[in-house]
Order: C-alpha cells, then structure tokens, then sequence
C-alpha cells in the first residue's frame, strides 16, 4: 500500500477540481483504514470550494458523504474488520469530553468538533481531507456500519443530506398523528417526505412551483402547497405540527409560521444568515410557536438512521457521476439542476483523464 494517494482538490478560490496527490496519516491504533467507493456530493462542498464562507483552507479535498470498503483496522478497533461496507459523515473527530458530546450529539460538541475535510485533525494538527480520494483513515468512533440491504451508493448521500431531515423528526418526536410539511424539494427535502411517512405522519410538500405533485407522491406526500399561492398556505393556516424549512437561502418564515398549530415548531436546517424580512412576533405569541435549528446528527443517531433506512427500505434518489465530471456536475447544482443527489463512483478515479 503506497501513502502517496490520488484526489481531487481545488487549490485556490475559483479553481476547477483538479486531480491532486497527498498523503495521510499512519493509522493510529484506534483507526479504521477505508477504500472509498461512493462519494455524495454536497452544497457544502461547492461553498467550500468557492470560499463562499471564507474559512477555506486550500487546497481542498471536498466530499463528507463517504461509503467504502474496510482494508485494515488498528490494534484496538473491535467493531469492524476488513471486508465491511462502511460509512463516514460530516464528522471525524469531536473533544469526547464536552456535555454535548457525552450526550452523544457531536454536531455540536463545544470545542468544535472536526470535520472530514477543511479541518485540522486535533491529534497531530495536520489538514484533513474528504471523500474525493481513493483512501480515509478515521477512529472506529465515527465510522458507521451500512446494513446490508442498502444499496451503498445510494447510501452515501444519507450520511450529510439524509441525516440533516432525519434529525429534527426524531428530536420533535415525529409519528402516527401528527402532521409534517417539508419546505423545499431539493437533496434534504426530498429525504424528509421520505422518513416523515416512514415515520408515520401525514406529509405535506411545501414548494415553490407547481407541478411537483406527481414527483411528491412517488417520494411519499400525501399533499402539495404551492408557496407562491397565498390562498393555499392560507387553507394551510393552524395545520402542522412540524415545518421542516429545507430552503439553503433568505427568505420569509412568516407565512410558514402561519401554517403551524398550537405548539408547533418551524425547523431550520439551513444556514440562511440572518432572517430577513423580520418574523413577526404576533406569530410565536399567538399559537405559542417556536423557531429552531438543527444540525446534521450525532454517531449514534446516523447509525440508528441508517438501521432504520433498511428497514423501511429508504435510500437517497441519486445520479451517479464519475470524478472527471465533477466540475460539470457543481455548475448543475448551481442550477438545482439534479435529482436529487449526485454521487461519484470513485472506481473512476483509478481511470486515465483521457478515458
Ligand atoms: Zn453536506
Ligand atoms: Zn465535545
């Protein structure tokens, strides 16, 4: 096995993904070793790649939705052995001691907790690099076990994008009786109206174009609200006990806070800034409403997603990609332009660019 190990990277604000070569670290007892079949693309990785949130350090190895095959393990690694289909998310290392992290919910560890790829690894302060790589090396504690069953490519985008909508539903307690409307048809929408029902609720898809009814039904709707349609959210007003707000851009809550019941709760899971225009207060006073936020999910949580997807037969709606194709395929999510997911199939990487 060489350290040398091929990727691709962008190495400056506004460069292409190019093919880049680096090295990691030597697996530590406690390391799972990774072949890296399967890599999701995530918005998260066109932001970084373009230092939209200025915090880029270049270069950079995108991709956190990673699905691949065991090759080695270190001395105290119990739970996987070579030969495992295994996942990692958003996440490769947390402080282990902060009270969120003894809860089990590391998105949101007090020291900030690591993440696959932009980040610096807290042990020996070198960079860390994602899933567009034909290798990772991560501690057993943050590796997730596919069930058999999934389909692993398909599975990839579930470990950023699927536990994004999966999270808030199971925090809020979502089941039989209660009624969900999910906001925005996109990557983490589309996984919501999917565990929503699987859950048990009602679901309802709140878009901004029509004509999506069709497409809704067949991800588990069973209602479509046009949002530019002031009549329809109307009808809509005192109905949900949970909004799940997948939208990635400003825009205005107060007609989806109309639409919640006593009690209900409107649930961010993207970062839009500052909330513009303001949310009227009359709102969350009236119907003793909340607003709240949420971040992907804790190891524990994305194991139990991941068990509960084969179960109920869920997986991510995905287009496969090879990574010479990379670059085509951000200009198209630029434009929204994919259903509902890419993914890489990193078999590619092993190809001539001329190929
Ligand atoms: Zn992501
Ligand atoms: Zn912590």
């Amino acid at each position: 096995m060489t350290d040398i190990l091929n990727g691709y990277a962008a190495t400056a604000p506004g460069a292409l993904l190019a093919p880049f070569q680096f090295t990691r670290r030597h697996p530590r007892i406690d390391d799972v070793v990774i072949e890296i079949e399967y890599c999701g693309v995530c918005h998260s990785d066109l932001h970084q790649v373009h230092n939209d949130w200025g915090n880029t350090r270049y270069p950079l190895v995108p991709g956190h939705e990673i699905i691949g095959r065991v090759i080695d393990v270190g001395a105290t690694v119990t739970r996987f052995k070579a030969g495992d289909i295994v996942g990692v998310g958003c996440l490769v290392d947390s402080c282990g001691d902060c009270s969120p992290c003894c809860e089990g919910e590391e998105q949101y560890c007090l020291n900030k907790p690591t993440p696959t790829y932009n980040g610096v690894d807290r042990h020996d302060g070198r960079p860390t690099y994602g899933g567009y790589s034909e290798r990772i090396i991560v501690s057993e504690k943050f590796v997730l076990r596919i069930p058999d069953g999934l389909d692993p490519k398909a599975a990839a985008p579930l470990l950023c994008a699927g536990i994004t909508s999966y999270s808030p539903l199971r925090r809020w307690n979502i089941g039989r009786g209660h009624k969900v409307a999910v906001v925005g048809l996109g990557g983490l929408g589309h996984m919501g109206l999917k565990f929503a029902k699987a859950m048990g609720a009602e679901v309802t898809l709140i878009t901004r174009s029509a004509g999506k009814e069709q497409e809704a039904r067949r991800l588990g709707a069973d209602h479509v609200l046009v949002s530019s349609d002031l009549a329809q959210i109307g009808l809509a007003a005192g109905n949900f006990d949970l909004v799940l707000d997948t939208i990635p851009t400003p825009h205005d809550l107060n007609p989806y806070l109309s639409t919640l019941r006593l009690n209900g709760t409107l649930v961010l899971v993207g970062l839009i800034g500052p909330i513009a225009p303001a949310v009227h207060s009359g709102l969350l006073v009236t119907g003793r409403r909340s607003i709240a936020g949420s971040a992907i999910g804790g190891v524990e949580q994305m194991q139990e997603m991941l068990d509960f997807c084969a179960a109920h037969d869920i997986n991510c709606d995905v287009e496969m990609i090879r990574i010479q194709d990379i670059n085509r395929a951000y200009e198209r999510l630029l434009k929204s332009d994919v259903r509902y997911r890419f993914v890489i199939d990193m078999e590619s990487l092993k190809s001539r660019p001329a190929d």
